[in-house]
């Protein structure tokens, strides 16, 4: 049975940080799809820039003719804050017990683990796939119980995804690209151009709506 993955993240907005990754790691571990979800609220950081309708659009637009791409709207559709853990609880009843499904996260994120919400039981809910991102080292920064977490875990055959449903972390090597959403907001803020840093529909869509410029920035 091939995985399911699931790519969960503010995308404020999404870029070909995001895409890449996703698209690499899917490759690397024979995912059937990629349920891309946009977070609402998300409890973990500072509310989002956009509106999560806005998210949700850009990151329709920009997976728009990948057929491994799914958007999912599920997160944003909801009024209270949303834990990876209860979207994966929810993913799990709808695809069954049985059928793998992988939470793809970059380094950072994956560091990050200790803080989110119940954060063990996504182990017993999905394998996790974690690709390098540029400035986050995970064998050096690693501690802790997610160190413990990961030692036991640790798979480096992605091939044995598919025989369990989960419990499995996997580390990718992917093509770094020192991009972040932050940056991006940096850019158009100051009235920078962000071209080829994300798709031109989702620049467009940026322009059309007159999204992330600060008061005075033309
Ligand atoms: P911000 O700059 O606003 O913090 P971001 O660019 O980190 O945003 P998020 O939406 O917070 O984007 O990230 C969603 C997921 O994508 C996280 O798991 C994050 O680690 C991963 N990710 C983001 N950018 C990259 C990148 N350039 N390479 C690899 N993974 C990335």
């Amino acid at each position: 049975m091939n995985p399911v993955g699931v790519f969960g993240g503010t995308f404020d907005p999404v870029h070909f940080g995001h895409l890449r990754m996703a698209q690499e790691v899917a490759e690397y571990c024979g995912l059937e799809s990629v349920r891309i979800i946009p977070a609402g609220i998300p409890p973990h950081r500072n509310p989002p820039h956009c509106e999560a309708s806005h998210r949700m659009e850009m990151a329709k637009i920009a997976t728009a003719g990948n057929p491994l791409f799914i958007p999912d709207e599920r997160e944003v559709l909801k009024t209270s804050p949303c834990y990876s853990v209860e979207t994966l609880l929810e993913l799990r009843a709808e695809l069954g017990p049985g059928k793998p499904l992988c939470l793809m996260v970059g380094a950072d994120a994956f560091l990050g683990f200790p803080a989110w919400h119940r954060w063990r039981e996504l182990f017993d809910l999905a394998h996790i796939l974690v690709a390098q991102r540029p400035g986050f080292d995970i064998h050096s920064a690693i501690t802790g119980v997610l160190a413990e977490e990961y030692a036991a875990r640790s798979e480096r055959d992605p091939a044995a995804l598919r025989h369990f449903s989960c419990g499995r972390i996997v580390t990718i090597d992917i093509t770094l690209l020192d991009i972040s959403a932050s940056m991006i907001r940096e850019c158009l803020a100051k009235g920078a151009s962000a071209r080829y840093l994300l798709p031109e529909g989702v620049l467009d869509y940026i322009r059309n709506h007159g999204l992330y410029r600060e008061k005075h920035a033309v």
